[in-house]
C-alpha cells in the first residue's frame, strides 16, 4: 500500500483460495478464521491478502452476491448509521451531496436522504441493488466504485463503511473520494482494527479475519493511507456493532437450537444488542487543501 517492497509473513492462510465463491464473501458469511495467506507491510504495517486475488475477480464475485440476512438486520444496521450521520451533523450541518461506497441494499442512503441528504452510491450486487428499488425506491448504480465516471470536486461527504477491507487496492480508492470531493469534504470510514484487543484476545478466530477481507489496518497504517490520499483526520472513535439477540445467536451453531422456535426466534430479533466489542475505527477525514493543487 505504501510501495515497500519489505514485508514478511504475517498469517498462514486456511482456505483454498480456488474454491472462493460468492457465499464465502457475503457481509453476513460467519465462516471466520478463513483467511487469505497474510503479509505485513515492514514499512506501514499494512496487513494484505498475498497474493492478492485481481479487482475483476472479485468484482465478478461481488456482482453474484445475494444476502438476505443482512437486509433483515437493517433496523441494527440503522443504529449504525445513524451514530454515524449524527457525528457527519455537527462537521456538515448545511447537508450537501452524499456518496456511499459499497452502498449495499441501500439502508445508510435510504436514512441518510431522510435526514435531508441528496444522495448517490454505488454497489456491485445485482441483487443488492434490486432490493434497494424494491424497498427504498432507490437507484443505486451498479459496479465498482474505482472504475465509475463521477463528478469531481462534487460531494460533501463521501461513506465507506467496511469497505476498503474488501478491495485489493484501498490507496487508490481513497485517492478517488480525494478527488470527487469538494475542498471540505468528508471522507467517513469504517474498517476493523487489526490491533484491538478483540483481535489479540480471539487470534486467528477473530469474527473480521474471514474470505472478503483482503487488507487489514492499523491507526498506524490507516493514517498513512489517509494521509497520503491527501487528508486529514478530524474525528476518530472506536465503532460498536449493533445486532439483534437472534443474529448473534444464529452465528453460533451450539446456541442455534434458541431458534428452532418461531415464537421464540421473532422475539429475539426484537432484542438489539451494541456489540461493545469497538474493534473497528470510525474515522472522519476531511480533504486537505495543500493536495488540492496536485490533483
Ligand atoms: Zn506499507
Amino acid at each position: 500500500m505504501c510501495s515497500s517492497l519489505s514485508f514478511a509473513p504475517f498469517r498462514t492462510g486456511t482456505f483454498d483460495a480456488s474454491s472462493l465463491s460468492k457465499d464465502h464473501i457475503k457481509i453476513t458469511d460467519n465462516d471466520y478464521g478463513k483467511i487469505w495467506d497474510l503479509s505485513r507491510c515492514n514499512n506501514c504495517t499494512h496487513v494484505f491478502a498475498n497474493p492478492c486475488p485481481s479487482q475483476e475477480f472479485i468484482h465478478n464475485l461481488y456482482g453474484e452476491v445475494e444476502d438476505p440476512v443482512y437486509q433483515e438486520e437493517a433496523e441494527g444496521r440503522s443504529k449504525n448509521f445513524n451514530r454515524i450521520l449524527k457525528s457527519l451533523d455537527k462537521i456538515h450541518p448545511e447537508r450537501g451531496n452524499l456518496f456511499d461506497v459499497g452502498a449495499a441494499t441501500g439502508i445508510l442512503l435510504d436514512i441518510s436522504r431522510k435526514q435531508g441528504w441528496h444522495v448517490e452510491g454505488i454497489e456491485p450486487s445485482a441483487w443488492a441493488i434490486g432490493v434497494a428499488r424494491d424497498r427504498y425506491n432507490l437507484e443505486i448504480r451498479e459496479g465498482i466504485f474505482e472504475e465509475a465516471t463521477l463528478p469531481k470536486k462534487h460531494y460533501t461527504v463521501v461513506m465507506m463503511v467496511d469497505f476498503i477491507e474488501h478491495i485489493p487496492h484501498p490507496l487508490d480508492a481513497i485517492s478517488i473520494a480525494q478527488k470527487i470531493l469538494l475542498p471540505r469534504g468528508t471522507l467517513c470510514l469504517v474498517t476493523p482494527d487489526i490491533n484491538s484487543l478483540a483481535a489479540r484476545i480471539f487470534g486467528q478466530k477473530w469474527w473480521h479475519y474471514r474470505p472478503g477481507h483482503l487488507g487489514y489496518f492499523s491507526k498506524k497504517s490507516l493514517d498513512f493511507l489517509l494521509r497520503r490520499a491527501g487528508f486529514r483526520i478530524v474525528k476518530a472513535r472506536k465503532y460498536s456493532w449493533t445486532f439483534s439477540l437472534h443474529y448473534l445467536l444464529s452465528r453460533k451453531p451450539s446456541l442455534s437450537f434458541l431458534l428452532k422456535n418461531r415464537v421464540f426466534a421473532s422475539f429475539w430479533k426484537k432484542i438489539p444488542i451494541k456489540l461493545a466489542l469497538q474493534d473497528s475505527f470510525e474515522i472522519y477525514a476531511t480533504k486537505e487543501k495543500s493536495h488540492e493543487s496536485l490533483s
